[in-house]
């Protein structure tokens, strides 16, 4: 597996210190593996602050030893590298074995925070989840995944991150011959509610339980000791997940494959493939090529979230009781209930976004109707909440120039003013709340597709600066304009590709 001696000895001075638990306890839910190795791999990026973070060394994997693990070329000590097991349910279709058929497990270590965290190599190769795949990955989607993780990280929105990404100096075809790539990403735990399923097709109720036992040690201890441990289990990862979709929402965030092989038990955004941010508020709003239907647009997430959580339930069902009516009974209420969890976690984000400190029950008809005034104006999401705050100082033309007629957006300011007094919020206080929650950068679909397609042609710079725009989201930059706009309109509608 090693290409060299050279790489052999850079590899045996960085030390990972893995404990590699999911080997260990889930037996049957992985298969060892091995990364395929890489022609001439170089680093195209690599995030020093991620690294202090795992508490690694930083300037040891900056270079030819750090290249050589993230490329597949060489394995750190004490990593298992393994391939997860998973089923899902894709678009609606449940398929019984997925898996990791272009990703590895290399290991987990403990970071600075004693949080565990999963180091995975994702595009090293084929492995038993392959299927027909080439277990590749090109560097247009591994830098995608690379510059929208860390982007939704800074949002403060929970997600995997990015450690590193190589290009291999191999070949991937796909419509046409790619750079191959591979990202390094880093996870709470790969666990997916597909993880959950694959077990239960199988019929294995002694593997569900290790895998559920697992996830709540790993996760959810506290639930360990709740009067009804795997109903707590449910309820937390539910609430977790309801979080996640509710930050999505917040700020245009369309995922756009929410299989539930894509929806992690840790409630991390994860799996980057044909997303992308909303500009314009539409809500039927479809970027993914292959989402004919328009299942995951950005208004059917919220229902998604509890479609996928109904199959999460559905495996858990015998460890909730073993009266099999009353398990069903307890997990449907559960269920039930995920959509009131999400609209509380979406309406104090929105509340948040428009000022409010202090609740009102006439809060909802006026989020909702500024949703319609922006809808009806075709006015962009980021930018009407981050200019918001220029109206509570006086000056409304920055936002009202975003409707098409400001009319109904105007008399809706009046009501939203008054609100504002009435909560005994400052101008001062209101605007400087709104700009801590609002963005004025969020990876626009333009600036990723520039970044992307001067980094196909070898240049990184484009790719670098967006990163680094994008490192601080709230603080608006003079000389960053150009990076707080939607893209001139066209006639094509803007598109996504899954990157497969
Ligand atoms: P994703 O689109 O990343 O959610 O992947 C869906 C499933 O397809 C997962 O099981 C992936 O491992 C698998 N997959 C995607 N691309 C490839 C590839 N190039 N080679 C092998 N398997 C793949
Ligand atoms: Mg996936």
């Amino acid at each position: 597996m090693l290409k060299s001696t050279d790489a052999m000895d850079a590899n045996n001075s960085v030390q990972f210190n893995f404990d590699n638990s999911f080997a260990r306890s889930l037996e049957g839910f992985f298969k060892p593996c091995q990364p395929e190795p890489s022609s001439s791999p170089k680093m195209l990026q690599f995030n020093h602050a991620l690294a202090k973070e795992l508490g690694l060394d930083p300037v040891m994997l900056d270079s030819e030893a750090g290249l050589a693990i993230f490329s597949g070329n060489a394995i750190p000590e004490g990593s298992e590298p393994l391939a997860q097991a998973y089923a899902g349910h894709q678009f609606g279709g449940f398929a019984p074995q997925l898996g990791d058929g272009r990703a590895l497990l290399l290991g987990e270590l403990i970071d600075t925070r004693q949080q565990r965290r999963d180091i995975q190599l994702k595009g090293s190769g084929r492995t038993p989840f392959s299927r027909g795949g080439d277990g590749k990955a090109a560097i247009g989607p591994v830098l995608r995944e690379y510059l929208v993780a860390e982007a939704m990280h800074t949002l403060g929105i929970p997600t995997t991150r990015a450690l590193a990404a190589v290009t291999t100096g191999d070949e991937v075809y796909r419509h046409s011959a790619l750079a191959g790539a591979i990202l390094t990403r880093v996870a709470a735990s790969h666990i997916r509610v597909g993880t959950f399923q694959y077990g239960a097709t199988r019929g294995d109720v002694d593997k569900v339980r290790a895998l559920a036992d697992y996830a709540m040690a790993r996760h959810y201890p506290e639930t360990i000791s709740a009067e009804n441990p795997y109903l707590a289990f449910f309820e937390a990862v539910a609430n977790a997940q309801a979080a996640l979709v509710a930050r999505w929402m917040t700020v245009g965030f369309i995922h756009g494959v929410m299989n539930t092989d894509n929806m992690t038990i840790s409630g991390e955004t994860i799996d980057y493939g044909p997303c992308a941010f909303m500009d314009r508020y539409a809500p039927g709003t479809v970027f993914s090529s292959i989402d004919r239907q328009g299942r995951y647009a950005y208004a059917n997430q919220p229902a998604i979230l509890s479609w996928n959580l109904t199959r999460l339930a559905e495996t858990l069902i015998r460890f909730v009781d073993s009266d099999q009516d009353k398990a069903i009974k307890l997990l449907t209420e559960s269920t039930e209930g995920v959509q009131a969890i999400y609209e509380t976690h979406w309406l104090n984000g929105m509340r948040a976004k428009i000022g409010l400190l202090k609740e009102d029950p006439q809060d909802l008809d006026l989020i909702n109707d500024l949703l319609w005034v922006m809808e009806d104006g075709k006015a962009d999401f980021t930018l009407v909440f981050r200019r918001l705050s220029q109206a509570l100082h006086g000056d409304s033309a920055p936002v009202q120039q975003l409707f098409n007629q400001s009319g109904a957006f105007d008399v809706w300011t009046r009501r939203w003013k008054k609100r504002l007094e009435q909560n005994g919020v400052t101008a001062e206080a209101g605007a400087q709340a709104m700009d801590g929650v609002n963005p004025i950068y969020i990876p626009r679909n333009h600036k990723v597709e520039e970044a992307l397609t001067a980094a196909n042609q070898g240049d990184m710079a484009p790719f670098s600066k967006l990163l680094e725009v994008l490192a601080h989201p709230f603080d608006e930059i003079k000389g960053n304009e150009a990076y707080t706009t939607p893209a001139p309109a066209t006639d094509r509608r803007y598109q996504t590709f899954c990157g497969t």
